[in-house]
């Protein structure tokens, strides 16, 4: 897609404030593909206010009049599907294929399950001599990452959308033309002027300018966690609600009951898909020390296979981060079986597909979110050590568990301190809350929960 040179505010596209532009680059051939404007504290505060006159209005409109236009949203995606793939291939890297079945896919689904629960949520309850109204919190403040550019998105927008609030968009530097498609789409879906509204630019100026904005009633970031905790320090000080959803050291367990080798292909894809860079990514792998040595081959192996299969990482600086992980692995004593710090290609962002054995749960390697197409293979020795492995780091956002028989994997699923776990190689499911334990977040995205975010209650006592 042709890149906007402007920012989509109060339903149209208009001049940023300043001159100054983000050039967006291809991760696998590092060429600029495209330039979009930079927006200023001055950008985010029109926008803000076109939030603002457009909320009352928005409110008020009957939630199955909402439910309709996030029906058409999800027709408008379903209809530029082949264009979100592209363009989310063109500026994160991923492979065609996985972008039309995940990056396009994925939002397609979300977008689809909040039109029906827009139209088919209670929004008012009897509770003894009260009516108790579920109301829209108000103007929200949307900052998202690159990772997976649509569905962060999609993940926000479309459930408070569905609540009755109005939505400012911060995207990722990195893919924002993923976030330009988006607001064509929500303009081609009839929304109404004012009600989702768009500002690119960088973190530290558009993303503070919108977390501290006092015309936002409601702060939703998914990032990194050094980000996500200075965010919820700025809204705590102006007392308005917050939703984080951070990082990720998620464990695969796999005991020793289970199908190893179908847990270890599982489990080793599920980390090198999206080039490693899914915050619930499986990136401990435990196993017991009687299978420790097979698991470790397998996992070898099947991570080789993914070499040229993987697209790069997003840029420069998170290749280099992702390289200097690896070192500090090989310096810390993990053994390396295959991949490595070197790049692969010449061009592009790419780190190879990587596994250490021998890992320790105090080495940096099993603690840091990595963000790459890195797996750690740990070994425990029964099930109370895998448990204290597994919950022992500062975050807790996902996991996996797999037993021969899937009452021991739920039991001890129950035991695991995250907030989502898959069972036997459970699939993703589009309406269970998404969100984390510990450091990992505060709030829960995706579903009925994901809508409860955005909802606030007043009770009427009769
Ligand atoms: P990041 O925290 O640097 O950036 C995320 C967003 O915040 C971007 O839009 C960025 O511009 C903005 N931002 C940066 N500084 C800001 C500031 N001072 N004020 C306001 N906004 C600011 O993270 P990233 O590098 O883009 O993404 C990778 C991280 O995101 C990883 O740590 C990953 O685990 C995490 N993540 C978490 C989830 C989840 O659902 N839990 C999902 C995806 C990514």
């Amino acid at each position: 897609m042709q890149a906007h040179d402007g920012m989509y505010i109060d339903g149209a596209w208009r001049p940023a404030a300043g001159g100054d532009t983000i050039e967006v680059v291809n991760p696998v051939d590092e060429q600029v593909i495209g330039r979009v404007p930079a927006g200023s504290a001055e950008d985010v505060d029109t926008a803000v206010r076109a939030a603002r006159a457009a909320l009352p209005g928005w409110a008020a409109t009957p939630p199955a009049a909402r439910a309709a236009r996030l029906g058409a949203l999800r027709d408008v995606l379903v209809a530029r599907k082949d264009e979100i793939a592209e363009t989310v291939t063109a500026e994160l890297g991923s492979p065609l294929a996985f972008s039309q079945a995940v990056h396009a896919g994925v939002p397609i689904a979300v977008a689809g399950s909040y039109a029906e629960l827009a139209a088919t949520h209670a929004f008012e309850e009897r509770i003894g001599n009260s009516t108790v109204h579920h109301e829209p919190v108000g103007v929200v403040g949307a900052i998202t990452p690159w990772n997976y550019p649509l569905h962060q998105i999609v993940a926000k927008v479309a459930p408070a959308l569905a609540a009755g609030c109005t939505v400012v968009l911060k995207p990722a530097e990195d893919t924002p033309l993923t976030a330009q498609l988006f607001a064509e789409a929500v303009h081609e879906a009839g929304v109404p002027a004012g009600v989702f509204n768009l500002v690119t630019g960088l973190g530290p100026v558009a993303g503070q300018a919108l977390a501290e904005h006092e015309g936002v009633d409601l702060v939703s970031f998914t990032g990194s966690t050094a980000v996500g905790r200075h965010i919820g320090a700025t809204a705590g000080g102006a007392v308005k609600r917050v939703a984080l959803e951070l990082g990720g050291k998620s464990a695969n367990v796999i005991l020793p009951s289970a199908d190893l080798a179908k847990a270890v292909a599982v489990g080793v894809a599920n980390v090198m898909s999206n080039s490693g860079q899914t915050c619930s990514a499986w990136t401990r792998m435990l196993v017991h020390r009687d299978q420790y040595d097979e698991a470790v081959d397998l996992a070898a192996s099947a991570a080789a296979k993914y070499g040229d299969r993987i697209g790069p990482v997003v840029n420069a600086k998170q290749q280099a981060r992702v390289r200097s992980y690896i070192e500090k692995g090989v310096a810390e004593g993990a053994r390396l079986v295959t991949g490595g710090p070197e790049s692969p290609y010449e061009r592009g962002y790419f780190v190879s597909p990587t596994v250490f054995a021998d890992v320790t749960s105090d080495m940096t390697i099993a603690q840091e979110e990595i963000f790459g197409p890195v797996l750690s293979l740990i070994r425990y020795e029964d099930q109370e050590d895998a448990l204290r492995i597994a919950n022992g780091t500062v975050y807790g956002l996902a996991g996996a568990v797999w037993a021969g028989d899937e009452a021991e994997a739920v039991a001890f699923a129950r035991r695991l301190e995250t907030g989502q776990v898959d069972i036997n190689g459970g699939r993703f499911n589009p309406r269970a809350p998404f969100g984390g334990y510990k450091q990992s977040g505060v709030g829960r995205e995706l579903g009925p929960h994901g809508l409860g975010e955005y909802l606030q209650t007043k009770s009427l006592q009769f």
